[in-house]
């Protein structure tokens, strides 16, 4: 259902001017963090992975779809060298639960034996993907590999997957934006927010 173009968007997502407002306000319900505070906080994690990574020859493994926005802005924000390539996995269908099954759809360009790699990731939410992930990876032999996710929710704190640098613990609930999609739609808002009910239904 279309939103209401009289709404009055919820606090200040669309400041950017990137997003329709009268099209998508009053699809959200509720805004998790504004535009500022998401680059706030990956300025913040970009400096932290300066001061890890200095001196090494870091390479940021970005998880398709999702991940775009956050690799976009993390490597930009960084001032030592990294080279990046990108990873196609399937874990949701069009859905808001993990369906447990992951595939490979796009692979690696890179050999990344020997390599310092850091994994970025959009959101960790039962860890399933990540987990997949992490041991597929490993098994490639990298010099280290470490995670950065732009939000963690608390069911992965369960999972065995250690994830080193993390944007936002959010509760556990279904949210969109930044990269994150609800049936491929709303990854374009710069904030992020959770959805309205009637958009599910
Ligand atoms: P996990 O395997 O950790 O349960 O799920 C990871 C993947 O599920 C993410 O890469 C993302 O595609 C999807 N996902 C998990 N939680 C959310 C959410 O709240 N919103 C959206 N849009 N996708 C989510």
């Amino acid at each position: 259902m279309p939103g209401d173009a009289s709404a009055e968007p919820p606090r200040d997502l669309w400041q950017a001017e990137a997003v329709d407002v009268s099209a998508l306000g009053n699809d959200l319900s509720r805004v998790l963090y504004t535009p500022e505070e998401v680059q706030d906080r990956i300025a913040e994690l970009a400096a932290q992975v300066d001061r890890d990574y200095e001196g090494k020859d870091v390479l940021l493994v970005g998880v398709l779809n999702g991940a775009v926005m956050i690799m976009a802005d993390l490597s930009r924000a960084l001032s030592i060298h990294c080279r990046m390539d990108w990873m196609a996995i399937s874990s949701y269908g069009s859905g808001t639960k993990s369906s447990g099954v992951v595939r490979i759809l796009k692979d690696l360009s890179t050999d990344i034996a020997g390599m310092d790699v850091l994994v970025v990731e959009d959101i960790v939410d039962t860890g399933l993907t990540l987990s997949y992930l992490i041991s597929n990876l490993r098994s490639r032999n990298p010099a280290s590999l470490e995670v950065l996710t732009a939000f963690r929710k608390p069911e992965a704190l369960k999972m065995p997957v250690e994830v080193r640098y993390v944007g936002f613990d959010i509760p556990s609930e279904f949210v969109v934006g930044y990269g994150l999609d609800y049936d491929q739609r709303y990854r374009n808002l710069t904030g992020v927010a959770t959805l309205a009910p009637h958009v599910y239904s």
